[in-house]
């Protein structure tokens, strides 16, 4: 059975795009099968995995509307050995469109049923807000990977992305729950980054995962290459990081 997880922060530019390519990557390497669901428009997941958003025959946005299967929309990120659902600007009109359908925030959970035996892991990189398709993302999911930089305002965003998912698991989701806070883009050397991070510790427990992922150029590089940062500088600081999450995150599974 797979393990599906949304990778969901409202805020925009704190790293899950990032976290959902390199840990599907990373995972992959660990000789997992993984499935990347790249649900936000902007397509970044989607080009970062080396799959071309300008040129698909069909999107996650077809899926989720019912014009295509799944196995239709499809696609492989061949450096990350993992495979994609891509995403592009369609997907902006899904929103929209998806108002009058039957079941509109359990699309994307029921056209997953179809691969459950298929994958170890199914990854699904959400937008930067609590819209449509990221309820689309939390109620597919069995848990929620929330990246997070360790800046003062951090903490504020937190709570409400908090409350959604205990109310998307009070009202349609029952499995779903927190798996971890991932720390990102650390920096070891500003006094704020280790204060809000022995914070979240206080606050969460266990809850915060014992990966913490630097600030590290090559990740911010990878992209523009159409690479995983795993797969582009394996050696890298970040590249290690997302190693070392990826095998907390096997450990982790077994627990859930
Ligand atoms: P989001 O998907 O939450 O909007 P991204 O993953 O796209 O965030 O990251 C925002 C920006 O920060 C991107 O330019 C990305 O390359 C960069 N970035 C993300 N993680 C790191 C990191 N650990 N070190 C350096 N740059 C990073
Ligand atoms: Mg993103």
């Amino acid at each position: 059975m797979a393990r599906i997880f949304a990778v969901a922060n409202q805020k925009g530019g704190v790293g899950k795009t990032t976290t959902t390519v390199n840990l599907s990557a990373a995972l992959a390497a660990h000789g997992q099968r993984v499935l990347l669901v790249d649900l936000d428009p902007q397509g970044n997941a989607t080009m970062g995995s080396g799959v071309d958003k300008r040129s698909l025959p069909a999107s996650v946005y077809h899926l989720l509307v019912g014009l295509n299967t799944l196995a239709e929309v499809r696609a492989r990120s061949e450096a990350g050995g993992y495979d994609v659902l891509p995403s592009n600007r369609d997907l902006a009109g899904a929103e929209v469109e998806m108002v009058d359908l039957d079941n509109r925030e359990n699309r994307l959970r029921d056209a997953l049923r179809a691969v459950d035996d298929e994958y170890d892991f199914v990854l699904v990189d959400c937008p930067p807000s609590l819209s449509m398709l990221t309820l689309n993302g939390l109620c597919a999911a069995h848990g929620v990977i929330i990246p997070m930089q360790c800046e003062y305002y951090a903490l504020e965003g937190l709570s409400d992305l908090v409350n959604t998912i205990k109310q998307v698991h009070a009202k349609l989701n029952r499995d779903l729950k927190i798996i971890g806070l991932l720390r990102v883009m650390f920096d070891p050397r500003s006094t704020l980054s280790q204060q809000v991070s022995a914070q979240l510790e206080s606050h969460f427990g266990d809850k915060v995962f014992k990966a913490v992922i630097p600030r590290n150029v090559r990740l911010a590089e990878a992209p523009s290459h159409g690479l995983p940062g795993v797969v582009f500088d394996k050696a890298a600081k970040g590249s290690q990081a997302y190693l070392a999450f990826a095998a907390e995150m096997i450990e982790r599974i077994k627990t859930i």
